[in-house]
């Protein structure tokens, strides 16, 4: 998932590269490394650990130069070490490389130019591909641009890739398939930017080009880009406007990303619904529905591919469509999905869910659905992501840039655009009582003020999970509506806090976990007001009658279940379809303050990384 980033231009390279990299650290933070360009001499330093890491490793070390590579690794082939760590290098040392992405057939590469008398340094995939490009490159005495171009030809697998050449100190070759690459143009060609995504250059210049799929660009000094693709034809150069601003990228005054962007979404929702429902509430318009209403209408059956965090916002979705829309709806992971010899065909309308828009599995399942002519849907964050670029159509969920590992406004922004998506639907094919659909569009604009209110309880939240730092395992349990966020909740606490905890639909768990229940492991229960609150009732007696402790979220003015539950928290009442956008705001805020109280790293959990770019 690594993240790379490239600067040719008037700045000293090394301040503009390693900004770069800490905004990119979402992407994997096993080791970093830079490469800088300087006087015909190459200067590469590299460590593991995090970017403050190299920045130690570099500290009073020859820095100058106005061109480097930089990259912030989450590991695929070999250990996270400083051998392991990108740039990596030709044998001569001549060329240097940056990759995000997997060369799977390294191993047969590897083996052919190891015949050749090539050495290795390293166990990445990463060096096999700069090696070959420099076999290539000496023995056909052909440029970088089309040394890199023949040996891309003879690679299977992801990349991302940024290339430079010791003593051509104008010249950057980068390429991509698979993994995103964006390249941020300065004025007059007088400066570029080369990144995984737009956030290293984004104060710099709001012009920018998405690099398509098998894509080798030449960037020279003073002239417009070259790109041509892998059988050579030459790509017009298609440059889009940026408009993102350096305050969405900071922390503005929060300890962590993750606790900003939870205490964003008021906004984040209002932004997410903004020109889609009208002022009154009495309508809601999607145009990527609204320009498929045919292909939507007509569709036998819904799946839905997402991973992770998305793939509960897609349970919540199959939930929503079925109700208010009548049509079946699957839900898949998309690693599973792709695998599995799926039976879809023309009749279906398949809905992609990723925040980055570029997670492998989610991204292999968009084509394989495609190639056997289902329609294709994609739900995304971020603007011109390779998801967003393969779909048919779709909607963008706008919530901003989410940079915490641990996705919180991204997930209540993808199920706010699926709520909006079943009324869209649901009203065109009467499923829906005008009562319903319009009470269910005021909910929606209620929700900026009710995330608000729960919002406030953020102390209160704090205090209790001070209590449960000790738990080793938790579970947590929802129904309906409630499930999904049953899983979210204890997603969230294992990703950050470490703590194992499952999710459960509450009435599964007298067919097993309901052995584990003791006075040592905690239930967390979403009981708020809905159809099956009685059946909640229930389920809740049964934990106390085995000695459980219970933390319960519930609806404001709640009487059965505050009686039983040994902690109580409360959340203003919302119409049950719409509950779990607000409901996970303290299940975030909870995992949040027991990950930070047990001293982990919030924003970068061990192991995870953001922008799943490998399978
Ligand atoms: N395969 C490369 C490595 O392990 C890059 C990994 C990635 O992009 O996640 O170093």
């Amino acid at each position: 998932m690594c993240g790379i980033v490239a600067y040719i231009g008037k700045r000293e390279a090394y301040p503009v590269l390693i900004k770069g990299l800490h905004r990119l650290e979402y992407r994997g933070y096993d080791s970093a490394g830079i490469a800088l360009l300087h006087k015909k001499e190459m200067n590469i330093y590299k460590t593991k650990g995090k970017v403050a890491d190299l920045e130690k490793f570099v500290a009073g070390n020859d820095t100058q130069g106005h061109m480097g590579i930089a990259h912030t690794r989450w590991a695929t082939h070999g250990v996270p070490n400083a051998i392991n760590a990108h740039p990596h290098c030709s044998g001569n040392n001549n060329l240097a490389i940056i990759h995000n992405g997997i060369i799977e057939n390294y191993l047969l590469l590897k083996k052919a130019l190891q015949k050749q008398g090539y050495t290795f340094k390293s166990d990445t995939d990463t060096e096999v591909l700069v090696q070959l490009i420099d076999y290539i490159k000496t023995n056909n005495n052909c440029s970088l641009f089309d040394a890199v171009q023949t040996a891309l030809r003879k690679v299977v697998g992801a990349y991302a890739i940024a290339i430079v050449e010791k003593g051509n100190e104008g010249e950057i070759i980068a390429a991509r398939k698979s993994s995103p690459l964006a390249i941020g143009m300065g004025k007059d060609n007088e400066e570029f930017f080369i990144a995984s995504d737009v956030t290293p250059f984004a104060e710099y210049t709001n012009k920018v080009v998405y690099l398509k799929d098998e894509e080798v660009v030449r960037i020279r000094l003073g002239e417009s880009p070259k790109i041509v693709n892998l059988d050579k034809t030459e790509s017009e150069i298609n440059v889009e406007h940026l408009n993102m601003s350096l305050s969405q990228l900071e922390k503005g005054g929060y300890p962590h990303f993750m606790l900003k962007e939870i205490n964003e979404q008021p906004q984040t929702i209002l932004d997410c619904i903004r020109g889609r429902i009208n002022r009154p509430a009495t309508d809601v318009k999607l145009s990527g529905v609204m320009d498929h209403m045919d292909k939507l209408l007509s569709a036998r059956r819904f799946i839905i591919v997402a991973c992770g965090t998305s793939w509960h916002a897609g349970l919540i979705g199959k939930h929503m469509i079925e109700e208010f829309c009548r049509v079946p709806v699957q839900v898949e992971y998309a690693s599973e999905f792709r695998y599995c010899c799926p039976v879809v065909d023309e009749q279906d309308v398949v809905i992609a869910v990723s925040q980055s828009g570029e997670t492998a599995d989610t991204l292999a399942a968009v084509q394989l659905a495609k190639s056997k002519g289902a329609f294709v849907y994609g739900i995304c964050n971020v603007v011109g992501s390779s998801i967003a670029r393969n779909t048919d159509t779709g909607t963008y969920i706008h919530v901003g840039p989410e940079i915490g590992v641990a996705s919180t406004k991204a997930f209540t922004g993808q199920v706010t655009v699926l709520t909006m998506f079943a009324m869209c639907i649901a009203k065109m094919k009467r499923t829906i009582s005008k009562e319903r659909y319009e009470k269910i569009l005021k909910g929606l604009k209620s929700l900026p003020d009710l995330i608000k209110e729960v919002l406030q309880y953020g102390n209160k939240i704090k205090d209790l999970s001070a209590v449960f730092t000790y738990a080793h395992n938790f579970l947590y349990l929802g129904r309906g509506y409630n499930y999904p966020l049953a899983l979210e909740g204890a997603l969230k606490l294992k990703e950050i806090s470490y703590i194992h905890a499952e999710g459960y639909p509450s009435a599964e768990m007298k067919h097993g976990p309901i052995a584990l229940i003791d006075h040592e492991m905690p239930t967390f229960v979403i009981a708020t007001s809905d159809s099956i609150y009685e059946k909640t009732v229930s389920n809740i007696q049964e934990i106390k009658a085995r000695g459980g402790k219970v933390i319960a979220l519930v609806t404001k003015g709640d009487k059965f279940v505050s009686s039983m539950a040994d902690y109580i928290l409360e959340m203003p009442y919302v119409d049950e379809c719409l509950a779990p956008i607000v409901s996970c705001i303290p299940l975030q805020l909870f995992a949040y303050y027991i990950a930070v109280q047990k001293g982990r790293n919030v924003d970068q959990p061990r192991n995870l990384a953001k922008s799943v770019t490998v399978e």
